[in-house]
């Protein structure tokens, strides 16, 4: 084995992409919805021995034997995030959160069933019934979406559910900029007998820091991943806020009925997954240790009034914000008032320094590979320590490129402004 010889040294290639990354991260504004940059101490605990153990199994019932530290850094996970959300039960095992609603989907439900989920082209996630995913696959789907105005419709969620009765309802989405009403959803799967899911990959920081409302009480279980507003590693969670004595006649080899947690932890481990990742664990109960300290609060505040300061701003220079505002971290710009498509202003955004993707705006015309609108959110940018004046100068910034978008000479001037704003506001050190 190479003795302390340094990646550096030993692999320049990987090295020099990672260093490159280093520096787009620092010099670019990212304002995809989906990222944040996580702590030194993330950082710190991801990259560490422990992703050289085996630890099949849970805490205290592993298959390999020298789990008992590996056992301390999923114990504090696991209970840090129950804290958090104030769950009954975490599993903080899923590689990811399609891994997540995947293990949980089946938790549930069966091959076929019907399941209803909020449609990809109106703010859903691929892993709730798009038909090139597992989820449009494997289950009979069918979906919901927003009305005119941009919010989600509940009557005609109700009117759907009563018709088709679904299996499962899955709540939650990756474009949806307002609050969901888990409440009314629950009064309505409970007319036909479904499950109820939220899957809170976005908003899950916000709602643990208690600024938006949460699922927990109302869902029958709730999927999240850890990287995004939560502003942990890359990693996905289950989570249930009630645990009980199952009613799908799920039984024990003894015959006792299982609670909802024991089918969930099986089908995580060993249903749909080897063994679990332990440095990134490691990493989540970091992650989850931050986010209960009161300056996590702070910061997610300032996340939501970023989103509605840049929001407002962007409305001031005639950009179409879809609902008209938001709740949360994110937003969608529908672009088709200044004729253009998601596709060429990510492009001409990207040249300029500014990172954010085209997305469907409801109602869309485009295709998905092109697309009308972008999508734009606020968490990385806030991690940075950047605050309402910033949002005010990045919307104009945006306007300025795509006013005049075949305009290199204005991308490049736009480019370095980036650059300097991103030089106050420094993140890693190289
Ligand atoms: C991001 C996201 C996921 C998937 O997370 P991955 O870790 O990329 O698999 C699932 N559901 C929703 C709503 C998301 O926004």
């Amino acid at each position: 084995m190479n003795k302390a010889l340094q990646l550096k040294d030993f692999d320049p290639e990987v090295y020099q992409a990672i260093q490159k990354e280093t520096e787009r991260q620092n010099q670019k504004l990212e304002l995809i919805a989906s990222e944040n940059f996580v702590s030194v101490q993330v950082l710190q605990a991801m990259g560490q021995v422990m992703t050289n153990k085996y630890a099949e199994g849970y805490p205290a019932k592993r298959y390999y034997g020298g789990c008992e530290f590996v056992d301390i850094a999923e114990d504090l996970a696991r209970e840090r995030a129950k804290k958090l959300f104030n769950a009954d039960y975490a599993n903080v095992q899923p590689h990811s959160g399609s891994q997540a609603n995947m293990a949980a989907y089946f938790s549930y439900i069966k091959y076929g069933d019907k399941v209803m989920g909020m449609d990809l082209s109106h703010g859903g996630h691929l892993t709730h019934g798009s038909p090139v995913n597992f989820s449009g696959r494997f289950f009979n789907m069918i979906h919901y979406g927003v009305d005119k105005s941009g919010y989600i419709d509940m009557n005609q969620v109700e009117k759907i559910v009563l018709k088709e009765r679904p299996k499962l309802i899955i709540t939650g989405a990756s474009a949806y900029s307002r609050e969901i009403d888990y409440k009314a959803f629950r009064e309505i799967a409970d007319k036909v007998n479904a499950k109820l899911m939220s899957d809170i990959a976005h908003p899950a920081g916000l709602i643990a820091a208690g600024l938006i409302k949460s699922p927990l009480e109302h869902c029958h279980f709730v999927t999240t991943t850890t990287h995004k507003t939560l502003r942990g590693p890359r990693g996905g969670m289950i989570l249930i806020g009630k645990d009980g004595e199952n009613d799908l006649g799920i039984k024990t080899p003894k015959g006792r009925t299982k609670l909802f947690s024991e089918i969930v932890d099986s089908n995580v481990f060993p249903g749909f997954q080897g063994g679990p990742l332990m440095h990134v664990i490691a990493a989540k109960a970091v992650a989850f240790k931050e986010a209960l300290q009161d300056d996590f609060v702070e910061y997610s505040r300032q996340v939501i009034k970023n989103a509605k300061a840049l929001a407002k701003a962007l409305q001031d220079r005639n950009y179409n914000i879809v609902s008209g505002g938001t709740d949360t971290h994110l937003m969608l710009v529908d672009l088709r008032n200044h004729g253009l498509t998601g596709k060429e202003s990510e492009k001409a955004l990207e040249q300029a320094g500014i990172t954010v993707n085209k997305n469907m705006v409801p109602f869309d015309d485009q295709s998905p590979f092109v697309t009308s609108g972008i999508r734009v959110g606020t968490p990385a940018l806030t991690t940075r320590g950047m605050k309402e004046e910033e949002m005010t100068q990045i919307a104009e910034m945006i306007d300025r490129v795509l006013l005049d978008i075949n305009n290199d000479s204005v991308k490049t001037k736009v480019k370095n402004q980036v650059i300097e704003l991103c030089d106050r506001f420094p993140l890693y050190k190289m």
